[in-house]
């Protein structure tokens, strides 16, 4: 679809606000991609969308007109024209939020119903009231805000506020001296049709299974040793993928010695491991995994349904989760997150309650609903497997929210991916006391997260500023085999970043 900016009265470049554009007309009408001609062909054709800013004396406004099929509606944004004359940052976020408001105006009329999430385009929605309440507001304004602001539906509202308030509540507890830790296994016994992660099926890969724990002992051993110098610790920890217990136990036990002789774990308050695959747990895994101080897994059946399993080239059926969770709970007694997906390809709605009923039925104290999302790379995207309609999506997660508040859980995190079907959220539910804090430091970015292995991506959080600087490890296990130098440049400079950090806060600390 054509997106057109008219000439006059932009602050630089209009090519600048390409982005807040099309991120609204990709949540607006997926299926579009923006076209951006040299020329503007007459009155648009049949679809296009024609944005432009005026200046008054006191009033500027962005207008935003959405042609589609012959039908046309505008929206427009006014804001004080004082506002273009603020240093640039401050600008663009006033114009971006201004045009993403006006392109929801005309979208949704055109459309004729809202989205569930409103304008909001982001993976992360729970930052904005865990902001507002930050500054003060109560959550009822912070929920008032997302819905008048934002259009958010109520029900999503309250769903981030509730968000937010766990995210409040961890918040308290981090220091400027510590970091998240994250280690990543990119490998499972078989890949899932609507993977697109970076795990590599261990049948063709098995022998990069173990120089890749030689690697992975490496890099941990250094990491250690720099937190350790520099007196930095551990606040929380996620072993994810992949699937690590598609690890032998000897494997698991040589990596988590590793963390426990050179990491410094002694704050450490959680630690968390994905065993997804239930045809990848054994009782010697889940005993070395206790040994070593780990105290919650997640055990994911994404459906308890056996043709939906097959369908996605899950090798498992529902008996054999049933199977792991009870061996599980010798190990780890209720604490174990189970995640769903709703949307699948061949699932129903009654096959989704089925599936509710029987994960509720065995007692984890957390389970997290996905939504199904296609994403680029996925087999799913690739060749087929018509996923279910958005309205059947949104009739599970109808059903699912109560289901889950009827028996105890409340929702913690939650955060929503691109190409979601019917445009939803991930939100994780966890009984009292359950909580995975790693997932909300993680998702709301409280902390600097210390990611080891293959995929992992440190984040270098400045809670100050909200800024966050990146730090990719190379992405395959190949790839990561052969990056030392690059590897361990990035911990060098994730710990110089964090020592800097915990001295300002020790120093706003004490009032120096
Ligand atoms: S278990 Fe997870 S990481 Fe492994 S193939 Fe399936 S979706 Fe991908």
């Amino acid at each position: 679809m054509i997106i057109w900016f008219t000439e006059h009265n932009w602050p630089w470049n209009p090519e600048r606000y390409r982005f807040p554009a099309e991120q609204m007309l990709l949540t607006l009408f997926p299926g579009e991609r923006p076209e951006y001609p040299d020329e503007l062909p007459e009155s648009l054709g049949e679809r296009g969308v024609m944005i432009a800013l005026s200046r008054g004396p006191k009033k500027a406004s962005i207008s935003v007109m959405v042609k589609m099929d012959g039908r046309c509606r505008n929206g427009v944004v006014r804001f004080p024209s004082d506002k273009l004359d603020e240093p640039q940052e401050q600008v663009y976020h006033t114009v971006s939020h201004a045009l993403k408001q006006a392109f929801y105006q005309a979208g949704t009329a055109l459309l004729g119903y809202e989205l569930p999430w409103g304008s909001l385009t982001g993976v992360r929605p729970v930052k904005l009231p865990t902001r507002a309440m930050l500054a003060g507001k109560t959550a009822k304004q912070a929920q008032r805000e997302l819905e008048k602001v934002y259009r958010v539906s109520p029900p999503r509202a309250a769903l981030a506020v509730e968000c937010a308030k766990s995210a409040l509540d961890v918040k308290k507890s981090l220091a400027g001296n510590e970091m998240a830790l994250y280690i990543g296994v990119p490998f499972c016994p078989t890949r899932c049709a609507y993977c697109s992660f970076i795990s590599a099926d261990v049948k063709r890969s098995l022998s990069l299974v173990e120089p890749y724990v030689d690697a992975l002992y490496r890099e941990i051993e250094l990491a250690g040793r720099l937190l350790r110098e520099r007196e930095l610790h551990i606040s929380c920890a996620y072993m994810g993928g992949g699937t690590p217990t598609t690890l032998s136990a000897e494997q698991l036990h040589k990596v988590l010695s590793a963390v426990e002789n050179f990491l410094p774990m002694e704050r450490c308050s959680e630690f968390t491991v994905e065993a997804g695959r239930p045809d990848t747990i054994t009782a010697d895994k889940l005993k070395t995994l206790r040994e070593h101080g780990i105290h919650r897994i997640s055990i994911n059946p994404q459906t308890m349904e056996d043709d939906v399993l097959q369908a996605m080239g899950r090798a498992h059926t529902a008996a054999e989760i049933v199977e792991a969770m009870a061996l599980s709970k010798g190990h780890f007694g209720g604490m174990v997150n189970m995640d769903l997906i709703a949307g699948l390809p061949t699932d129903t709605l009654e096959g989704f309650e089925r599936t509710l009923e029987r994960v509720i039925g065995m007692d984890p104290a957390n389970i997290t609903v996905h939504t199904l999302a296609l994403k680029k790379g996925s087999r799913l995207t690739e060749e087929s497997g018509e996923p279910c309609a958005p309205e059947t999506v949104e009739a599970m997660l109808a059903l699912a929210w109560p289901y889950l508040r009827e028996a105890g859980y409340r929702p913690y995190y939650l955060y929503r991916q691109k190409y979601m079907s019917g445009s939803f959220e991930n939100v994780g539910w966890a009984r009292t006391g359950t909580v995975c804090a790693y997932n909300i430091v993680m998702m709301e970015e409280l902390q600097s997260v210390l990611s080891l292995g293959a995929g992992g991506i440190t984040k270098l959080v400045d809670p100050d500023n909200g800024q966050i600087i990146r730090l990719n490890n190379p992405k395959y296990a190949k790839e990561y085999l052969e990056s030392w130098e690059k590897i361990s440049a990035a911990k060098q400079t994730a710990a110089d970043f964090q020592t800097a950090l915990a001295r300002r806060t020790q120093g706003a600390a004490c009032g120096s």
